[in-house]
């Protein structure tokens, strides 16, 4: 009880403040999303300090393109092999973890478990960890990488789409739900080659207005990046329609 009225910035005997603030940690305890610990200092991403401390954020060295880390405890950023050899479609992609740990638990939830409260978490820690990248790129709006309707239907939402109502809320962007369509139904691409991957999601997307793109700085945002061949393929269909440059944000990435 002494920790819940201790959350009150202003006690007062005859403010009503302490007293609701009190009743709302009885009714709603603010819990960390993953272990369900009692946090009184919950703040915006309702994690406990043990579940943030099991995140592991990427940091340099990296790839200045597709951010590719390159797991060195020296150097500065570089281009790596992949991008050098075949630049993609984006002009640089940025993950704010490794897909591992709480962030993975948190996305499989999301995701899987249906648990869409985990946007806000997840879309906090992308925001807080790429805000420096995203304001270097001086977006003009946010768009998130589409499902198949097929697959939107199975699922209820698309993650993406979450995820871009926080980003573009924090960084104060408009967000385009719905110009950027998968125009041809696609196998899942996890158990696939990068090739495989590659040709599998190629001419699987379409614009619907491509006037609202042309000459735009964009930011396109999906949960996870693994090999990039979704984003890219969305790249290069933002760009054949007239986007200036595509920066690719993503939660977490996955290490091979
Ligand atoms: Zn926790
Ligand atoms: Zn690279």
């Amino acid at each position: 009880m002494t920790l819940f009225i201790a959350r009150s910035p202003v006690p007062g005997p005859r403010s009503p403040v302490p007293f609701f603030a009190a009743l709302i940690d009885m009714l709603f305890p603010p819990l960390c999303h993953l272990c369900k610990a009692f946090i009184p200092d919950a703040g915006d991403v309702h994690l406990c300090s043990g579940c943030l401390e099991n995140n592991s954020r990427l940091s340099s060295p990296l790839c200045i393109v597709c951010g590719a880390p390159f797991f060195t405890e020296e150097g500065i950023d570089h281009l790596c092999s992949g991008c050098s050899t075949a630049p993609p479609h984006f002009t640089a992609a940025r993950a704010a973890m490794l897909f591992e740990g709480t962030v993975k638990e948190l996305i499989h939830r999301f995701k899987y478990d249906k648990k869409v409260q985990l946007r806000r978490p997840l879309g906090i820690l992308a925001a807080q960890g790429l805000s420096t990248f995203a304001s270097a790129a001086s977006p003009d709006l946010v768009i998130p990488v589409p499902l198949h309707v097929k697959r939107l239907k199975e699922r209820g939402f698309n993650q993406a789409v979450l995820l871009g109502e926080v980003l573009a809320g924090h960084w104060r962007l408009p967000l385009s739900r719905d110009n950027l369509r998968r125009t041809r139904w696609t196998e899942p691409q996890i158990n696939l080659s990068v090739a495989e991957r590659t040709s599998n999601v190629r001419g699987a997307f379409g614009i619907k207005s491509p006037c609202a793109v042309k000459g735009k700085r964009i930011i396109l945002v999906d949960d996870v990046y693994t090999t990039g061949s979704t984003v890219a393929e969305c790249a290069k269909t933002l760009k054949q329609s007239g986007a200036e440059k595509v920066f690719v944000v993503t939660v977490a990435r996955a290490v091979r």
